[in-house]
């Protein structure tokens, strides 16, 4: 069957989701560490199975020879991600599955944000299982679901200088998951995702002040007072200067994807920023 890791997570919904429009139900696995969050998968007749990848014991017996598996990245930056995959790839492993598709993030990324997806490839690389790498680009929502103090200060406020980035929608990043798990051919072959249109913060603003019909300025800062806004908004020290490194990367075009292997995974392009934009004011 296909096994979906992370599948009550914001992707992982989407995965399940489409997934459900191209295969039955009983083929389809959620693995999921609170089963209360998957009511609504299990009466859709999606199988529901709970483990944790913190507790390599709750993933044995998860994984059946011939299954195609997509592990989604874990979000505990403190738990040692690398450590945690692992136990989900020793599992798959031990199981003989036919496929493991990993979400990890784009090869020209740089920043510290992306070691744990490194350390993971390394792992799924050696571990000799059949995979695929799903580099994903970034979402748009990172950006569109956080527009309060956008709107608050009719500025966004980025630390990314005249740097682009060419996000997709998750529902996009999904539906590549999707053709790899219901297609064939993608044994061993890394994508690089993203939109198919890249992004200057400065075109953002804009593309939000033109939706909201108000004044909105790119206001670009530095990485450490950026890094400082985070954690006055409350984010933990160690989590504000990763995100304020990602900022520093997009302005060297680190999150630039060109490749086009997302709308040809897709099959149709990509969804605009714009779309995104409009979903999250509710127009
Ligand atoms: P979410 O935070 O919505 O989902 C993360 C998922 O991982 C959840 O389903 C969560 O389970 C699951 N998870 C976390 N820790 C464990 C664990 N110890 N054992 C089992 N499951 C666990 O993120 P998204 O769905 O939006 O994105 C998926 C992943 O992509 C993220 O986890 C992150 O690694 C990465 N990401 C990528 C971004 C990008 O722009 N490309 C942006 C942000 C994240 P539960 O539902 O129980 O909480």
């Amino acid at each position: 069957s296909i096994v979906v890791t992370g599948a009550t997570g914001h992707l992982g919904r989407h995965v399940v989701g489409q997934l459900l429009e191209k295969v039955p139900a009983d083929q389809v696995t959620a693995v999921v560490r609170s089963p209360g969050k998957a009511a609504d998968l299990a009466a859709r007749g999606v199988r529901i199975a709970v483990a944790d990848y913190n507790a390599p014991e709750t993933l044995d017996g998860l994984f059946s020879a011939g299954d195609k598996v997509l592990l989604i990245s874990g979000n505990e930056f403190d738990k040692g991600r690398p450590g945690q995959h692992k136990a989900v790839i020793d599992a798959a492993k031990a199981a003989g599955v036919a496929l493991l598709a990993y979400t990890s993030a784009p090869g020209s990324l740089t920043a510290a944000l992306a070691d744990d997806h490194r350390a993971t490839e390394e792992i799924l690389l050696g571990s000799g299982l059949p995979y695929t790498l799903l580099r994903n680009g970034w979402y748009h929502e990172n950006y569109t679901e956080n527009l309060a103090p956008v709107l608050e200060h009719g500025a966004v406020v980025q630390a990314a200088g005249e740097g682009r980035l060419s996000s997709a929608s998750r529902a996009d990043y999904a539906a590549a998951a999707v053709a790899v798990l219901t297609g064939e051919g993608h044994e061993n072959a890394t994508y690089e995702l993203g939109g198919d249109v890249a992004w200057s913060f400065a075109e953002y603003a804009a593309e939000v002040g033109r939706q909201t019909g108000r004044e909105i300025a790119y206001r670009p800062v530095s990485v450490e007072t950026y890094a400082g806004i985070l954690t006055g908004a409350g984010l933990p020290e160690p989590l504000a200067r990763i995100l304020a490194g990602v900022d520093a990367s997009i302005e060297k075009g680190e999150l630039v994807v060109s490749t086009g292997d997302l709308s040809r995974l897709i099959g149709r392009p990509t969804t605009p920023l714009a779309e995104a934009v409009a979903a999250a004011l509710g127009n």
